[in-house]
């Protein structure tokens, strides 16, 4: 008999098989806490057990591993990057930002990723698997043992495409914040996407409080395509519509992503042309200087570029942050790390 994974099973799932193997319904809450609150690693550390019935899970039921390979700090101060590698040896990465207001964890959802955005290391292998609904979880709980500390905020912008993941995505964000577990506010999760459309209108009816954020990168087709792939499936005409579905049917503003490539799209033309765009839709944009990538020759602009971009999206009315360029360091960009570490293991 195939032994279950355990921790990508949801509170009534788990509660169900434990109920099968003949065990009272408390016993998986018992088990659920244990996972989800206490983030334990192996059988063993659940005390309130039985010694026979920690054998009789380890028989039905494993804790899918998760092991850290690298931790990198960065000499901000507030990132960390950690390299893990899963049960069947894939690597992955995760980032730990931390901030006044709390922890926040940036999550892959993916080994490798297939939509081949041009300067974004993580597509550059391909995918290779989705990641289960328990290794998405086992990067925040990693984490959080290692530090000592609660993770507060949640965002899955790591390697990957979540939406192209997307049952596994649903069930880790309702497993999350479900209160039986690990209990995070839905309102501190955040779920980037390239913009997959038949994906954000299916996503609006799980009328879950998150936050979605779009990778736009250009403010009309024609620049996008030359970014992203993906631009060639999807108008920004039609990310839009479905954006406006979204924010109609959970209220939740949405969070622009917008990465400057040095004289590809920052000039102030296309900050105006992404102004008229976005004008007086409830948004926020969210600058970021593109983080080189050593296969490919884009640079990030200039910093008066940058601050030029965002005082003329301000002057549209529109919502500006950049972000801080944190962790450039430590190969902070999606993928970078992993892809070193790829890239080194093969010699
Ligand atoms: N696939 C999802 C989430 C992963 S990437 C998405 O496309 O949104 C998270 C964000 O980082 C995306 O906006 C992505 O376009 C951006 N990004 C990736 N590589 C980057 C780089 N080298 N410099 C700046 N932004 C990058």
């Amino acid at each position: 008999m195939e032994k279950i994974d355990i921790k990508s099973l949801d509170y009534q799932e788990l509660v169900a098989e434990v109920e099968k193997i003949g065990e009272k319904s408390f016993r998986g809450k018992q088990i659920y806490e244990w996972l989800h609150q206490k983030a334990v690693m192996n059988f063993d550390e659940m005390t309130n057990l039985s010694k026979v019935l920690r054998e009789k899970l380890k028989d039905n039921f494993y804790i899918a591993r998760i092991q850290m390979l690298e931790k990198l700090d960065s000499k901000d101060g507030c990132t960390t990057k950690f390299l893990f590698a899963l049960q069947d040896g894939s690597v992955i990465e995760s980032v730990l930002m931390k901030y006044k207001h709390g922890n926040s964890v940036c999550i892959s959802s993916q080994v490798g990723c297939r939509m081949g955005c041009n300067f974004c290391a993580s597509t550059l292998g391909g995918l290779e698997r989705n990641l289960s609904v328990s290794e998405m979880l086992g990067q925040i709980y990693a984490i959080q043992n290692m530090k000592g500390e609660r993770v507060s905020n949640v965002v899955v912008m790591g390697t990957g495409e979540p939406l192209d993941n997307y049952d596994n995505l649903v069930k880790f964000i309702r497993m999350l914040t479900d209160e039986h577990g690990y209990n995070i506010s839905q309102r501190n999760i955040t779920v980037s996407t390239c913009g997959l459309v038949e994906k954000i209108y299916k996503l609006a009816k799980e009328k879950l409080q998150i936050t979605l954020a779009i990778s736009l990168h250009a403010p009309n087709d024609e620049v996008r395509k030359t970014l992203m792939p993906v631009a060639n499936k999807y108008s920004i005409e039609e990310i839009m519509d479905a954006c406006k579905e979204y924010y109609k049917i959970t209220g939740r503003r949405i969070s622009f992503e917008y990465s400057l490539v040095k004289g590809v799209n920052d000039s102030g033309e296309f900050a105006k042309e992404l102004g008229n765009l976005l004008r007086r839709k409830n948004c926020h944009v969210n600058l970021i200087p593109v983080n080189p990538i050593k296969e490919r020759n884009y640079r990030d602009s200039d910093t008066n570029f940058v601050k030029n971009f965002k005082l003329i999206l301000e002057e549209f009315g529109i919502n500006v942050t950049i972000r801080r360029e944190m962790g450039r360091d430590i190969d902070a960009a999606c993928g970078q790390l992993r892809k070193r570490y790829m890239d080194s293991s093969k010699i």
